[in-house]
């Protein structure tokens, strides 16, 4: 075994030379002879497969066709370009070259037969193949290439300088015969025979060279487990490091604030997943590691109870705990709810935001470092450094997405040792990107709203339907209720949105008059006095209309409201509009939401509203989400490395992901320090992926 044959300088593999070799470097990431092996087709081209000009279709890509060249000219203007007439039995079409010209019109025979292969543009009713690979038919018949042939990722620069697949598929011939006997197995027996997984060496002949249909499907299978297995098995090693190495405060025993209140003073019975919830929390605080916990549910499943009851653990045993949200009102809300629950009991509860005078801040310091203060609420303003606790044991942070990681490990260095943390979303993060993504977190889920909670009514409006939509409103107004219409603002059109907004205001303004409605306005242009202040005035049942941008989306609370009108729904992605309808629907009565838009969608517009329609369900809208966009857009991918694999993908491919990941924490548990013979190669492996921060960079 040579372990450094396949670390050669791509410049050295025979065709490659300088130029190409920095092209290869700057477009692929492209370095070394093992980079390349590692180049993975992005499709195969089915090419035993023949079309005749008549049978093609406007977006028909990559054909193959049988024909003859007629005649060939030079064609001036913008761009000069040669161009042939090449017919087969049944039409004509024409190929055309911008470059390479003189090459072409050397060697091109006429009237004799070829087999040409390339995407076709369409234009006017004719078909053309510019630079189209061209092959004498008795040559094509001769050539052993195997019926799947493979395209692999290339950039414009690459095939503008004539790094075609063609070549790119020459090149991983002549590597392969060199380094065939360089390449090593990768995974351990014991997975390789449990799973009956085609050998390292194989696979890759197999992902480069398909023989047949079923041995390409073995070699994708085999490498994406390998490259899933090894992901996970990062994840799971954080995850156990976690648990082993960092030491945090842990809380021995359930004391008399948690029965008492437990026993005596819920409010209501806890649905059974908030006591699986608790029951997974209070395994994680009696334990010597830190806790790092993230508890979803989707809004209004009921996750601040959760909270509280896992402060209260804290208090039992001589800890103080604090509760950190994202915003003043927020945090408003949750103090005043606290304050409510803890009534009964002996806790002291302060709330600290942006707006806590300097003198109250001053007492609030003090009770806090001498340790009389039990729970501290607020916003961020818990993070500056002049907010010390006595002994802070366990911080809950809600809607963890306005939250930074920086900000986070503020709230680490509060004590000596870090404090538990319990991190709250009602953003579902989908099981299939959480198993991904979040190894070193634990999640919890809450995945039950409470009793008798009417479940929103969503409906999808065309704006030509707004004066149904405003009878409607007069309808709920009557009975009683408020309501939200929200319009989109996003950062790219803001001008056009503000007079959206306004306009929308107006009209709205003029079909609800004074002193009948008073309507409340609340965007981002305001001053956060006046903001408040108009917040206030709809929390207090003052105004019932309240005409806002997003702003609202995060957690407040107005159980009264219960219709949501959103303008423009189609500009809003799946999960905003999922939060949005979250803010109805919290009180007793019937909710609704509106979801209004033009005429022209675009069909993830209607999957969208499509979706939201027909579910409530947090977690099944975020995985449409995840398919509508990919995994890049949500949060926590961009860490994980979900989004450089190169082969699999954790939507198509989530059952073997699911088996990879099975295995791989199977591995970590059963034999943590990579201590047995059969793990050595997993051990190796491990190392080297460490060392080069990508799973296909280790010495194969
Ligand atoms: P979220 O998960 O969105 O933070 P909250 O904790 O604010 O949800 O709870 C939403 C509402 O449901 C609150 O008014 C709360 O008192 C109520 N609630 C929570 N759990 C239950 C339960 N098990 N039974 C009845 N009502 C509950
Ligand atoms: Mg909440």
């Amino acid at each position: 075994m040579n372990p450094t044959f396949l670390q050669t300088p791509i410049d050295y593999l025979k065709g490659v030379g300088p130029n190409r070799a920095d092209l290869l470097r700057a477009e692929l990431g492209i370095h070394t002879y093992q980079d390349l092996i590692h180049l993975f087709p992005n499709r195969y081209i089915d090419r035993t497969r023949y079309y005749t000009i008549s049978e093609l279709e406007r977006n028909s890509s990559d054909v193959q066709i049988v024909g003859k060249v007629t005649s060939l000219k030079m064609v001036e203007g913008k761009g000069k370009r040669l161009v042939a007439t090449f017919k087969d039995d049944g039409g004509t079409m024409e190929l055309v070259w911008f470059r390479g010209q003189k090459w072409i019109k050397e060697r091109l025979k006429l009237n004799t037969v070829y087999v040409i292969f390339g995407k076709t543009n369409y234009y006017n009713g004719n078909y053309s193949m510019p630079h189209p690979e061209m092959e004498l038919l008795e040559d094509h018949k001769k050539s052993l290439r195997s019926a799947m042939q493979p395209v692999y990722p290339s950039t414009e620069k690459l095939s503008n300088k004539g790094i075609t697949n063609k070549v790119v598929n020459v090149l991983m011939q002549t590597l392969f015969l060199e380094a065939k006997s360089h390449l090593h197995e990768s995974l351990s027996k014991p997975i390789i025979e449990a799973l009956k997984l085609m050998p390292k060496r194989e696979a890759l002949l197999n992902i480069h060279f398909p023989q047949s249909q079923s041995d390409l499907a073995k070699a994708q299978y085999r490498l994406k487990f390998e490259e899933f297995f090894y992901i996970q098995l990062q994840l799971a090693f954080k995850n156990r490091t976690h648990k082993t190495k960092i030491k945090g405060y842990s809380f021995e025993k359930v004391g008399p604030l948690f029965n008492d209140f437990y026993k005596q003073h819920l409010p209501f019975d806890l649905t059974d997943a908030q006591k699986r919830v608790i029951k997974e929390i209070r395994r994680d605080l009696g334990t010597h590691a830190q806790m790092s916990r993230l508890l979803q549910g989707d809004v209004g499943s009921g996750k601040t109870i959760v909270a509280l009851l896992s402060m209260l653990i804290a208090l039992d045993n001589g800890f103080q705990a604090c509760l950190m949200a994202p915003t003043e009102i927020l945090s408003v809300q949750h103090y005043n709810g606290l304050i409510e629950l803890c009534k009964p009991l002996k806790t002291s509860i302060s709330l600290l935001t942006g707006s806590t005078k300097a003198s109250d801040r001053k007492i609030l310091h003090e009770k806090l470092e001498n340790g009389e203060l039990d729970i501290l609420i607020g916003t961020h303003a818990l993070l500056e450094d002049k907010v010390k606790f006595k002994n802070l044991g366990l911080a809950v942070i809600d809607e963890q997405h306005r939250f930074g990681v920086k900000q986070r490990s503020k709230l680490w260095h509060k004590n000596e040792f870090p404090p538990n943390v319990l991190v709250m979303t009602a953003t579902p993060i989908p099981r299939t990107l959480a198993m991904t993504v979040y190894g070193d977190l634990d999640v919890s889920i809450i995945d039950e709203l409470p009793p008798g909670r009417k479940s929103i009514k969503t409906v999808h409006r065309y704006d030509a339907n707004r004066l149904k939509v405003f009878a409607f409103i007069r309808d709920e107004i009557k009975k009683g209720r408020q309501v939200y219409i929200v319009y989109p603002l996003i950062q790219e059109s803001e001008a056009m949105d503000y007079k959206d907004l306004m306009d929308g205001y107006e009209s709205i303004s003029r079909e609800f008059q004074q002193p009948e409605y008073q309507i409340s306005i609340v965007h981002g242009k305001m001053k956060a006095a006046d903001k408040e202040y108009e917040m206030q005035r709809f929390i207090k049942g003052e105004t019932q209309i309240m005409v806002a941008t997003t702003v609202i989306e995060v957690g407040v609370n107005v159980p009264n409201a219960s219709m949501m009108i959103i303008e423009s729904a189609e500009r809003f992605g799946l999960s905003q509009l999922h939060q949005l309808r979250g803010r109805v629907g919290r009180g007793a009565e019937q909710s609704y939401c509106i979801l209004m838009t033009s005429f022209k969608l675009s069909s993830d517009s209607k999957t969208r509203l499509e979706t939201m329609t027909r579910t409530n369900d947090g977690f099944e809208i975020a995985e449409v989400d995840l398919k509508l966009r990919g995994p890049g857009d949500i949060m926590g991918t961009q860490q994980s490395g979900v989004l450089n694999l190169k082969i699999g993908d954790i939507i198509r491919d989530n059952d073997i992901l699911k088996v990879a990941r099975s295995y791989a924490w199977g591995v970590v548990k059963d034999d943590p320090a990579f201590a047995k013979a059969e793990n050595q190669i997993i051990r190796f492996m491990y190392a080297q992926m460490v060392k080069f921060k990508n799973i296909w960079s280790y010495i194969s």
